[in-house]
């Protein structure tokens, strides 16, 4: 691990990451090394996040980072990515539920009663959650940690500062018109189960804004024909789990950009053009040779 984390990329922090909202245009420029980049990408603009203000502290400690995405952005994917890459444990705090009502600990009938009513899981009890599986993870020599899915308000998030100290909150972005055509374009197979994704997105650059290509997650033949769409993936369904989403963690964003914490990033397509990039944007190319492990 030490390894692992050692200081890397420091030295090339040059790199500023723009982020701009999915409605504007989007480009990210890179440091003096990339002469093309530059020349193609606009000039800086105010809201460009300079990296090196941000605490990637990932060559002293162990991350303890915090993704927040959309639906359909593939933050569980990217974080799952980056917590075998580093040795630090992905903790999705949906997960935590579901083993928690699976398992006949303490809060297991609590935790069963609240699902069943269709009641939202408290922060109390989350979080309860959170520190216990964080201990039993420290007990067994675990440092650091990736959390996906919590928290999502600021409440949370001051409960989660009196538990742990987070170095850095990664924004994952993606345009509305990709994450809706992503989010339309799933399908399940009705006999195995398996997720595919059948949307094709190849959005043309124009007006200087970047293009942005992602490939179908295409199902095997035997899957091919048996096919069903969730019923709840219509457009306007999907477009208000979106528009509840922003509303419901723009002030969270606010609150860790205002503390100097949020890296913005917006994937510039699939996961094999995102994923150089972000990791660039982590200060983690010296981690590139171990792409394969984290593959
Ligand atoms: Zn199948």
């Amino acid at each position: 691990m030490a390894k692992l984390l050692r200081a890397g990329g420091r030295s090339s922090t040059t790199h500023l990451f723009s982020i701009i909202t999915s409605k504007s245009r989007t480009f990210s420029s890179c440091s003096t090394i990339n002469h093309e980049t530059d020349l193609k990408a606009p000039p800086p603009s105010p809201s460009v996040l300079d990296r090196k203000s941000l605490p990637l502290r990932h060559d002293h400690h162990p991350v303890q980072w915090v993704f927040l995405g959309c639906p359909g952005v593939g933050k569980g994917t990217y974080a799952s990515r980056l917590s075998n890459l580093l040795g630090v444990p992905h903790i999705a705090t949906g997960d935590l539920v579901r083993e928690e009502l699976s398992s006949s600990g303490p809060l297991a009938s609590q935790l069963a009663e609240i699902v069943n009513q269709g009641k939202l899981v408290s922060d109390e009890i989350i979080i309860n959650l959170l520190s216990k599986r964080l201990e039993a993870g420290e007990a067994k020599g675990e440092s650091g940690f990736i959390l996906d899915g919590f928290p999502r308000t600021i409440r949370q998030a001051e409960i989660l500062d009196g538990v742990t100290d987070i170095d850095l909150v990664v924004n994952l972005k993606l345009r509305e018109e990709a994450l809706l055509a992503k989010c339309l374009g799933r399908r399940i197979c009705s006999e195995c189960g398996g997720n595919y994704n059948v949307a094709c997105i190849d959005i043309k650059g124009e007006n200087g804004s970047p293009g942005l290509y992602m490939a179908p997650l295409l199902p095997p033949p035997h899957c091919a024909s048996k096919l069903i769409t969730r019923s709840d993936d219509t457009e306007e369904v999907v477009k208000e789990r979106l528009r509840i989403y922003c509303e419901m963690t723009q002030p969270l964003e606010e609150f860790y950009r205002s503390r100097g914490k949020l890296l913005e990033f917006d994937l510039p397509g699939g996961i094999p053009e995102s994923w150089p990039k972000l990791l660039r944007a982590l200060n983690l190319e010296d981690h590139d040779d171990k792409q394969s492990a984290a593959a």
